[in-house]
């Protein structure tokens, strides 16, 4: 399988570090608020390469960390914790907002049909791991305490930019994080790994330490929850694309300080989701969330067709209208699979190549929308119903869409829609007898956005939705 490496920032062979099991860490939600969509295009391309990998025969170990301290509102160190914020602004506790909201994510990953890792840990849980990690850095002189803070030294590094990809809007965060004036740090990308003096004194969650009270940076987080759960080597360390710089270059730092080797090989990084106006970002405010989705009518799994359709390397820009595609596509695709008729056993020798076609899309740096069309093309294909449905199965173990029992949910929303659909006949038959051709128009119009195909037979009107 190729994948593409940030680190080298090509497409590699993928070879795991020891025979054929995959320890694959994921960075966590920050559970401060409601994952916003963009967030969730990320856990479902990463969804896709785990269940790929498990799909190709590996024995994956997913873990993933729940951000519930540390994370402040600049990923450079600076700012308020952001689940501080959260608990403010709900009139709430951390413990509470944190509970909450890491609910809420994975009602959402259920609703997209995102696996729950293998391992999940809240980074609060993980304290004592911290601090053994940071005490080693400070023992192996990687680190520094300054003003009451823990700080990672970068100049002990050979190389800190090991993507090497880093732009000038990255670097404005370290340039900015000077300009803000941490007079402790004794180089302008040194980070903290250990905070007992924050600008805000008020922070709820502290815990002792050799330093003091205390609580540990966002960074640490990462490199220690993937040690203790993953082992010393990592195959592969997934995020979305803005975690790359500072946050994925500081982990790499310290996690290979800490250890004395190579930590990780595989750096997968998701494209961000952008609406009208840019990146979606839970501070900017006015995010999309599933819930939103679904209270628009839309069935979530939609959302996951609407990615899978681009390749995760690309930014995707969200509309409406796009989603409004994705669904007719979704409902034209599964309502030619649910009038399949399968009979007797699959036919494995004509089934094979379209195997064979998936797996070379999906070889090719998680190729979605060409995996996608394999479906189509099975459907379209001269082999038996049952072929379809065995290779249609197979195919949506790593797709995730449900594609042979769409969810009971849709039935309802078949029959809200066949509902709508008779409304708008019988109100055009209406028009039509008033001789109001406008509405009459208007409505025909609105039906054919529908695909709805309509025809006045000797029992009556009768319509079906056109495949
Ligand atoms: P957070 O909850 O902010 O810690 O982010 C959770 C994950 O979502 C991280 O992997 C981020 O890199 C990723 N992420 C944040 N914003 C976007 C976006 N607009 N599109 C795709 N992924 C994102
Ligand atoms: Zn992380």
């Amino acid at each position: 399988m190729q994948l593409y490496n940030t680190l080298g920032q090509t497409k590699q062979e993928f070879i795991p570090h020891e025979g054929n099991r995959v320890n694959m860490y994921t960075c966590g939600p920050t559970v401060y608020h409601y994952a916003h969509i963009g967030n969730l295009r990320t856990y479902i391309m990463e969804d896709v390469l785990e269940k790929y990998l498990r799909y190709s025969g590996y024995d994956v170990k997913r873990v993933m960390n729940i951000t519930d301290v540390g994370h402040l509102s600049s990923d450079a160190d600076t700012g308020e914790d952001k689940m501080l914020a959260g608990a403010k602004r709900e009139n709430k506790s951390v413990l509470e907002i944190a509970k909450f909201y890491t609910n809420a994510f994975f009602d959402d990953c259920k609703k997209l049909n995102i696996k729950t890792p293998d391992v999940v840990e809240p980074a609060t849980g993980c304290i004592d791991e911290f601090i053994e990690m940071v005490s080693t850095l400070l023992e192996k002189g990687y680190a520094y305490e300054a003003g009451g803070n823990v700080y990672f030294d970068t100049s002990k590094l050979n190389s800190y930019y090991v993507f090497g990809n880093q732009n000038e809007d990255d670097l404005a965060v370290g340039v900015r994080d000077s300009v803000e004036e941490d007079s402790n740090k004794r180089n302008k990308c040194d980070f903290v790994l250990w905070f007992t003096k924050s600008k805000f004194e008020d922070q709820e969650l502290k815990w002792d330490s050799p330093w003091g009270l205390g609580y540990p940076g966002w960074h640490i987080e990462c490199s220690a929850i993937s040690i203790k759960n993953c082992g010393e080597y990592l195959d592969i360390h997934c995020g979305g694309v803005d975690n790359a710089f500072p946050h994925h270059t500081n982990e790499i730092a310290q996690s290979e300080a800490y250890l004395g080797h190579k930590w990780c090989n595989y750096w997968f990084h998701v494209l961000h989701l952008n609406d009208a106006r840019g990146k979606m970002s839970k501070s900017k405010g006015g995010f999309l969330t599933v819930s939103l989705l679904e209270d628009k009518g839309y069935d979530p799994i939609v959302y996951r067709m609407f990615c899978l359709q681009s390749h995760y390397r690309k930014p995707l820009t969200f509309s409406f209208e796009s989603l409004d595609n994705a669904s007719v596509a979704y409902n034209k695709l599964t309502s030619r699979i649910a009038s399949l008729a399968p009979q007797g056993e699959p036919d494995l020798q004509s089934a094979q190549p379209y195997l064979d076609s998936f797996k070379a899309a999906m070889d090719n740096d998680l190729n979605t929308s060409l995996a996608l069309t394999e479906v189509y093309n099975v459907l379209k294909a001269d082999i038996t119903d049952a072929t379809k449905v065995y290779l249609i199965e197979k195919f949506d173990y790593v797709l995730g869409l449900d594609l042979l029992n769409p969810k009971k949910k849709e039935q309802k929303s078949d029959d809200a829609l066949t509902k709508e659909i008779e409304d708008l006949i019988e109100k055009r038959t209406l028009a039509r007898q008033n001789k109001d051709w406008a509405t009459a128009d208007s409505i025909r119009d609105r039906l054919k956005e529908m695909h709805v195909v309509v025809k006045d037979t000797p029992n009556g009107i009768e319509w079906h939705i056109e495949n």
